[in-house]
């Protein structure tokens, strides 16, 4: 850190370089109208046990996606130190306002906690949290795993992911953690927009990076939660911090083509999906239709698969606005 950088106010209650299992939390002085001195306590779990690798472990990115909550509450009191080589660095609720709130983005600041990087230490709280995984978390880990899923407004078909990157053994190794995973599908993602997200903060700084989409639509379901679990524990195996083999689970690889990926709404209406999550699809074919709904005697508007491929994504509340992501597609890949 420079002189001319300003220290984070934030203060991790357990320290990172001690062995064993530390339960306590990352506070952020925030002085508000029902606590003057009042702080936001973001729930951390520190493993650390002799010589080996850091992992960082993080869920509630955004504050409605549960599964990576479910995996990360449940791995932090099940580990024990004992059978950890190296450190695990878990925070199940990375925008614990937003977490909290069971909305994807702070209701303090509206901060959407993957757009924010590298966030700011006399900023918002959200950017405040950014930037103190920026300049204190980031650096201490070799590899890191953030858990996403859909949230309220989208459901995803299960899936581990990394992206395409310009250093070619950086992006073996991601995608070597992606296949470990072992999730039910495996993705070459590409983002919408990737300027400010965790993820490019992570992948700039040269850490091997997975993370995942395991459903949607604001809750968790027995088979996705399951995936977390298994896959939390099939990476840290994967890096040698803990021990015994990967539990291996049969993928399908797929890659995204471009822009060609996504499809949004033109129009408000009453969305009607023809098909659902992992089927095949032709260019083409009508995948959804959407209704007006502001008068009887319109024909709805059919949406059209833009390429060959499988539903990996939808819109999921049965309202529709216009410019909302009305699904996406992922192609079939035989492997890497
Ligand atoms: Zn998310």
């Amino acid at each position: 850190m420079t002189d001319t950088q300003l220290d984070s106010p934030i203060v991790a209650t357990v320290p990172f370089d001690k062995d064993g299992i530390h339960h306590g939390f990352l506070r952020l002085p925030y002085s508000r109208d029902d606590s003057a001195w009042g702080s936001i306590m973001i729930p951390l779990t520190v493993v650390r046990n002799g010589e080996g690798p850091t992992a960082l472990l993080t869920g509630g990115n955004h504050g409605d996606e549960y599964e990576g909550p479910v995996a990360l509450f449940g791995l932090a009191q099940e580990l024990d130190p004992l059978d950890v080589s190296g450190c695990v660095i878990i925070v199940p609720a990375m925008n614990y306002p937003a977490f909290r709130a069971a909305t994807r983005t702070s209701p303090i600041d509206r901060g959407n906690m993957n757009r924010i990087f590298p966030g700011r230490p006399d900023g918002t709280v959200t950017e405040k949290i950014a930037d103190y995984f920026q300049r204190v978390l980031l650096p201490m880990c070799d590899i890191v795993l953030d858990f996403h899923s859909g949230g309220k407004t989208l459901d995803f078909i299960p899936f581990a992911a990394a992206h395409v990157l310009p250093d070619p053994v950086q992006e073996e190794k991601c995608f070597s953690a992606v296949k470990a995973f072992g999730a039910p599908y495996s993705l070459k993602m590409v983002e919408i927009d990737s300027r400010g997200m965790f993820d490019t903060a992570i992948e700039e700084m040269g850490k091997v990076f997975v993370t995942t989409e395991l459903g949607g639509g604001g809750t968790v379901s027995a088979r996705t939660a399951e995936i977390a679990r298994q896959g939390v524990r099939n990476v840290l195996r994967h890096v040698g911090i803990l021990a015994g083999e990967v539990v291996t689970s049969p993928t399908q690889w797929l890659d995204m083509p471009g822009d060609e990926s996504f499809v949004f709404a033109e129009q408000d209406g009453l969305l009607e999906m023809c098909v659902d999550l992992e089927a095949s699809v032709k260019k083409g074919q009508t995948i959804a239709r959407i209704h007006t709904i502001d008068r009887t005697g319109v024909a709805p508007t059919r949406i059209l698969a833009p390429c060959d491929g499988i539903l990996i994504a939808r819109h999921f509340p049965g309202l529709i606005k216009m410019g909302d992501c009305v699904a996406s597609f992922g192609v079939v890949i035989e492997d890497l």
